[in-house]
């Protein structure tokens, strides 16, 4: 078996106050805290999967305030991430549209970098069914329209959802490495 070790930049994007922290830091440390404050941090995290030694880069980010581009993303975020996450809340129509936005722009922009880093879309805060505003079906079509995964989860309970959505990622972003 191939034992090199495995690298993952993955960039976490969407709207203010959907649980991006949350995410990453229940990935991190399968905690739950409840409030995060306003971080743009790169963590690094050290994981054994299948006996293999993986790297995880994870770039928690802040969506920028911009009032004519809601939700832009750099050119540098693009560029280094291997992987992408966009997270909307269930709860939250507005974020479900920036989510929308973004993929648009992500794809296009990776064409033309001849890019092909691998999308999720995470719809979080499924604890908050009585909330909800974004069904599943338009959650599901949105990642089918633009080769997307898709994982409804709630960062604040279960933790296996968390696990699956950074492992799926992983999966292709290798996959994404052994066609290149
Ligand atoms: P960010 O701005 O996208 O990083 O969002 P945060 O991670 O800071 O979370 C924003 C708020 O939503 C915080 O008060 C969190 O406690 C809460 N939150 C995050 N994820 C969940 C979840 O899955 N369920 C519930 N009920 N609340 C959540
Ligand atoms: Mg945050």
């Amino acid at each position: 078996a191939n034992q090199t070790k495995v690298e993952a930049n993955i960039l976490l994007l969407g709207a203010e106050n959907v649980g991006k922290s949350a995410l990453t830091v229940r990935f991190l440390t399968r905690r739950f805290i409840g409030e995060y404050g306003s971080i743009d941090t790169i963590y690094s995290h050290h994981d054994k999967i299948d006996g293999r030694d993986i790297c995880f880069n994870i770039w928690d980010s802040l969506c920028p305030q911009n009032a004519e581009e809601p939700g832009h993303i750099s050119q540098r975020q693009l560029q280094w991430a291997d992987g992408l996450i966009l997270v909307y809340s269930i709860c939250d129509r507005a974020s479900f549209n920036v989510v929308r936005q973004q993929v648009q722009y992500i794809r296009q922009a990776q064409q033309k970098l001849s890019s092909s880093a691998p999308l999720i879309i995470v719809g979080n805060k499924r604890d908050l069914q009585h909330q909800r505003v974004v069904s599943s079906e338009e959650g599901r079509l949105l990642a089918l329209s633009a080769d997307c995964g898709f994982f409804e989860i709630s960062a604040a309970e279960a933790y296996h959802g968390v696990l699956m959505v950074f492992h799926e990622l992983l999966d292709l972003i290798r996959e994404a490495r052994t066609i290149k």
